[in-house]
């Protein structure tokens, strides 16, 4: 098998995060059987300084000639975040039809996190992540400031909402068979009721995986007190991002969560770390490499070759026993190339 990579490694920590993954997918690829060809390409907040646009028009045109999408972060205090948001990251969603976005977290042995329950946590969050509360629909009104208005309205439609309900019914049919929907349909009586049925109507597809409603308030409550009971987190956009950083604090922060952009037809997914470009660390060699390498893990998952992905997650494992490797996030004083390294000798010392 050859997988043929576009990296974006660009701005603030990307480049030396994916720097830091780069040698170890090759090694993950190599050990299972396959090549791996990386495309490095320059896009994100210098290239919008410098050209006008963070991505050139043909960029969606480009990744779909490849079979995934290594991205690092965008985000430049020069640069105002909307430009580098809306004319990369939403972009490139929009465009390859990314409208599922995983979010796995777990516990890991000998990381703290200020979550004392955090132990034993293995939960994956499946956001739908083309509409719900982010498509930019509503406006402001702008007659004197009494009178000011900003609508926001959220889109919930059938087809986005089981498309992510699929998803996630067959990704806890491959875990621990439990799916948690996660609505506000209480006070919301719209869009979440919609989801309500609609997922319903999937659950009776998957009579093998189990389905409860929870509210999102009960839900935040829940991870924080008892979150290795869950299994698949079934979210809208909104619910799916604010969660997914709660659940980042249980796995040991920021720089533990890794995330994938999917599609459920066959374009490329996009792999990429939940940090941002973290411009208050960047350039000084710190940042944690751990949610770049387990994006390129779950790009192996995605390509059909998990068990290169398994490695991966074994190497980190077997990394982080020793906290010398552990990052300034993680209350260590290792460096970004020092846990790579270490992930990189425990991988080929598993051949
Ligand atoms: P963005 O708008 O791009 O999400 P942000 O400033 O909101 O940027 P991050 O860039 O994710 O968010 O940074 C949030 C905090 O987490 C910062 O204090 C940053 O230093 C820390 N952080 C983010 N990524 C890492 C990492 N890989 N390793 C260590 N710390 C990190
Ligand atoms: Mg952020």
């Amino acid at each position: 098998m050859q997988i043929r990579l576009v990296s974006i490694p660009g701005d603030g920590v990307g480049p030396e995060v994916v720097a830091a993954t780069l040698p170890v997918i090759q090694d993950a690829a190599l050990m299972h059987g396959a090549g791996l060809d990386v495309l490095e390409v320059d896009w994100g907040g210098e290239r919008h300084l410098r050209t006008g646009a963070p991505m050139p028009d043909d960029a969606a045109e480009l990744v779909r000639s490849h079979d995934a999408v290594l991205f690092g972060a965008v985000g430049r205090p020069d640069v105002p975040d909307h430009e580098l948001v809306w004319g990369l990251i939403i972009a490139l969603r929009q465009q390859l039809d990314l409208a599922v976005n995983l979010r796995p977290v777990r516990s890991w042995e000998n990381v703290p996190s200020v979550v004392t329950s955090a132990p034993g946590t293995d939960l994956l969050i499946v956001r739908e992540n083309t509409e719900g509360e982010y498509t930019g629909v509503g406006g402001r009104t702008h007659r004197g400031r009494e009178a000011e208005l900003g609508i926001e309205v959220a889109v919930h439609s059938r087809p986005a909402i089981e498309r992510a309900a699929r998803y996630a019914f067959e990704q806890a049919g491959r875990r621990r068979g439990q799916v948690a929907l996660v609505t506000k349909s209480n006070a919301m009586r719209h869009g979440y009721t919609l989801w309500d049925e609609i997922v319903a109507e999937v659950a009776a597809e998957f009579p093998a995986v189990e389905c409860q409603p929870v509210l999102v308030d009960a839900m935040a409550a829940q991870m924080i007190q008892r979150p290795a009971e869950l299994d698949v987190l079934l979210c809208s956009n909104l619910f799916g991002d604010i969660l997914a950083d709660l659940a980042a604090v249980l796995a040991g922060g920021m720089g533990m969560a890794p995330s994938a952009n999917v599609s459920p037809a066959t374009t490329p997914g996009l792999f990429e770390p939940i940090h941002g470009s973290a411009p208050d660390i960047a350039g000084q060699g710190i940042a944690n490499p751990t949610a770049c390498m387990l994006s390129g893990a779950m790009m192996f998952d995605h390509v059909g070759l998990p068990a290169a992905g398994d490695s991966i997650r074994n190497a980190i494992a077997v990394a982080l026993l020793d906290s010398s490797n552990h990052t300034p996030d993680l209350g260590g004083t290792g460096t970004t190339d020092g846990l790579a390294a270490a992930v990189r000798s425990a991988l080929n010392r598993e051949r």
